[in-house]
């Protein structure tokens, strides 16, 4: 049952599981986004609901993150994973799942914001049987996607349409980056609303830690020269292009030079494959015996291998946003990343970190060097680093932001109910002298 005193809101995110651990399979930055905001808007007074497709008959249904915010699995299709390029045929009995639920706890959610385009087309589907005001963050936007890669899957069409039609007929579209917002005009619509709110870090957790203790904790030597890749495994990560920059560079360190890879599920799953290929090309390079492949480490261990890194490289062929950007930033790692998308927007190059073009292998490796050989660069980058993501990114300020944004469309929506006309009426006297208003 709606708690009286609060608002009910339902964040949907079918895929991206909010509850579920990060870094494994298609579990990356969306359930990050949307379980941090999820908490901090309940804090800001909210009762958030978080809706996401049930992968597997022994998760608990209902996940309870706050007292105010939980995470609540319901049914569309079979309890297992599925890639999400397959889930759409699903999102009928998704929609069903929901409006059960509505129905069943007799909640009403009169705002709803959802997460990629799947759950775009449940929001749109909502809207259209009731009057809800929807908001929507894409998370990653197909027109860009499938520019970056050679075959574009079955379902491309219908995502397209999806994704237009979503700027177009919701309230209004959360972009997080400048450069999202441009994708959105140029590639999607003229028409809609976009407001621009980032995503955010949490940095109480991601910050300033020493790099002694960082390295001893996790046990690698201070004479190494340590370089972090973290994030799933994805072709579109570009892990290639970052594994054969650091071939380049091998000769320059020796045996000192360590690249870490964190993240990536252990199961027999697509992101197997990636691990399989990427470790196919490291034995080719001999990069093989100074590789360490982490596995899915949690975000309470995260911030220690930010710390005890020289450089963390984002070597992205496309970025909607890149948390591991900002994360690793707050912990004071400078960052060497793909000039695309959202990390234009989050990495300062020169600054806080350096932006090179996508996929060139020589230009990562420069940079990379460049953080390696020089102390005075990266100590600078370090404070810079943190300072710039506490002040533009902490995950309060982002769901403060979300929160004027609810408000003020909730307030808009009120404003907007049709006017109704009263008839004008007259006030007269009966024969007591009371006043009765006629028509
Ligand atoms: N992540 C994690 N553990 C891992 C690997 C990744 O917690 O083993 C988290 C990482 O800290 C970040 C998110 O997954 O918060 C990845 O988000 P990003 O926006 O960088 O990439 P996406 O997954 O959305 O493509």
């Amino acid at each position: 049952m709606a708690n009286q005193n609060k608002q009910p809101i339902a964040l949907i995110s079918v895929h991206g599981d909010p509850a579920a651990a990060i870094g494994g399979e298609e579990a990356g930055g969306q359930n990050v986004y949307v379980r941090n905001i999820g908490e901090k808007l309940a804090a800001l007074g909210w009762q958030v609901d978080m809706f996401t497709r049930k992968t597997d008959s022994d998760q608990p249904s209902i996940v309870q993150h706050s007292p105010y915010c939980r995470t609540i699995r319901i049914k569309a299709g079979p309890e297992s994973f599925i890639p999400r390029d397959h889930l759409f045929s699903y999102m009928p009995e998704f929609l069903d799942s929901f409006l059960v639920w509505q129905d069943k706890e007799r909640i009403i959610y009169p705002l709803i914001h959802t997460n990629y385009w799947l759950s775009a087309w449940i929001g749109l589907e909502i809207k259209k049987q009731s009057k809800i005001q929807l908001i929507h963050t894409y998370h990653s936007l197909g027109a860009v996607r499938y520019d970056s890669i050679a075959i574009r899957p079955a379902i491309a069409e219908t995502r397209l349409i999806i994704e237009k039609e979503i700027l177009e007929q919701s309230d209004c579209v959360v972009a997080t980056s400048p450069q999202e917002e441009e994708n959105l005009r140029k590639l999607v619509s003229s028409r809609g609303i976009i407001s621009l709110i980032p995503c955010g870090t949490d940095t109480d957790n991601f910050n300033l830690i020493s790099k002694t203790e960082a390295r001893l904790k996790l046990g690698f030597a201070p004479s190494e020269k340590i370089v972090l890749y973290v994030g799933r495994f994805d072709p579109r990560k570009g892990i290639e292009t970052l594994v054969r920059s650091c071939a380049k560079i091998l000769s320059d360190y020796g045996k000192n030079l360590r690249l870490v890879i964190v993240g990536g599920s252990s199961c027999e799953r697509a992101d197997g494959e990636e691990r399989g290929r990427i470790e196919k090309i490291l034995k080719e390079l001999t990069l093989d015996q100074q590789t360490i492949f982490a596995g899915q480490i949690g975000h309470e261990q995260l911030p220690s291998y930010y710390a005890a890194a020289d450089v963390c490289v984002i070597p992205s062929h496309y970025e909607p946003f890149g948390l591991v950007a900002i994360e690793s930033m707050a912990c004071g790692t400078p960052v060497v990343a793909s000039d695309v998308g959202g990390l234009k927007f989050t990495v300062l190059s020169e600054e806080t970190g350096l932006l090179v073009p996508p996929k060139d292998i020589d230009a990562f490796a420069q940079a990379i060097k460049r953080i390696l050989n020089d102390e005075l660069l990266a100590g600078t980058m370090r404070k810079k680093a943190s300072a710039n993501v506490n002040q533009r990114f902490g995950w309060r300020q982002v769901s403060i932001q979300l929160s004027d944004l609810y408000r003020r469309i909730l307030a808009q929506s009120i404003m907007q109910e049709p006017i109704i006309y009263l008839p004008k009426l007259t006030s007269i006297r009966d024969k007591e002298n009371a006043v009765i208003l006629t028509e």
